[in-house]
């Protein structure tokens, strides 16, 4: 039986320019397929509409182009997919996984001693006691998200691993998330939905992205199970970071791409640091 190809993707949230990190974490994906004569695509995240801009769109292609990366077939946005994952959060919903939440987030913020997750304070599950048919009534008027039962979820589902591709299986452990938010009060969807479906959609082979969204695939993992979808295998690479060690992220000043272009950088001597895991010397390095 022929093996089937080696698909990855690259998923930017178009809210500002490609920094080292993005363009490190793009090659990762990118050499991932190519040196196994597989497929590379892009995919842009841009189900939030308040902070995603076409131009940083066409910034991060600019971005990609400049670092000398092609991608495979046409580029995908989550914007024009919404149906898709209605659809997936409708079946959801059929099989009472899903109840709509209507706190706003100070009054998750207020609720005491929440127990915390691995992204921040869980929820703690206050709409999930509503009786349902007031809360079906209150979802015509009231700004409302939908949130997974984790609990009755997990239990649906049974035990779970997803497949490292360097460490082999892992357990899933999507319990330690609690109730997480499935489509946000300001889109029909969230990340965690939006990814899940997407990459089965794509037949993503291989999630090749940072150590940061580990946690996420736990998450992932247990979508897959009850939206019956196949589960890719997962790498998530070591986060790039400057000489002080400290993680390279936009908001502390990683230097944008295109800021390394306007300079004079040199792409391909760039990318060829980058491969080696190093952020070119006299970048990143030298902030306060
Ligand atoms: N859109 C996400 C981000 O920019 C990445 C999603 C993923 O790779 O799963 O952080």
């Amino acid at each position: 039986m022929a093996e089937s190809p080696v698909i990855t993707r690259f998923a930017p949230s178009p809210t500002g320019r490609l920094h080292l990190g993005h363009a490190y974490s793009a090659l990762q994906a990118h050499d991932f397929a190519r040196e196994r004569g597989g497929r590379f695509l892009l995919r842009i995240e841009d189900i939030d509409a308040g902070r995603a801009r076409p131009e940083h769109v066409e910034g991060i292609l600019a971005d990609l182009r400049w670092l000398g990366l092609s991608w495979d077939g046409p580029v995908i946005f989550q914007s024009q997919r919404l149906p898709r994952y209605a659809a997936a959060l409708d079946r959801l919903k059929a099989e009472g996984l899903v109840y709509p939440c209507f706190c706003t987030r100070a009054e998750i913020a207020a609720s005491a001693s929440a127990p915390h997750g691995p992204a921040g304070p869980l929820y703690p599950g206050t709409c999930r006691a509503l009786d349902p048919a007031a809360a079906q009534a209150r979802i015509a008027h009231a700004p409302h998200c939908w949130r997974l039962d984790m609990a009755r979820a997990a239990a649906a589902a049974g035990p779970l691993s997803w497949l490292d591709a360097d460490a082999g299986p892992v357990p899933a452990r999507p319990a330690l998330h609690g109730d997480v938010v499935l489509a946000r009060k300001d889109a029909p969807t969230s990340y965690h939905l939006a990814v899940t479906v997407d990459d089965a959609a794509q037949q993503v082979s291989h999630v090749v992205r940072g150590q940061d969204l580990y946690e996420a695939t736990h998450i992932h993992r247990l979508l897959q199970a009850l939206l019956g979808l196949p589960s890719p295998a997962y790498r998530h690479h070591a986060m790039l970071t400057d000489a002080a060690g400290r993680r390279l992220a936009k908001r502390d000043g990683a230097p944008g791409l295109a800021d390394l272009r306007a300079g004079g950088a040199d792409p391909a001597l760039l990318v060829s640091e980058l491969r080696r895991g190093r952020v070119p010397l006299g970048i990143g390095a030298d902030r306060a």
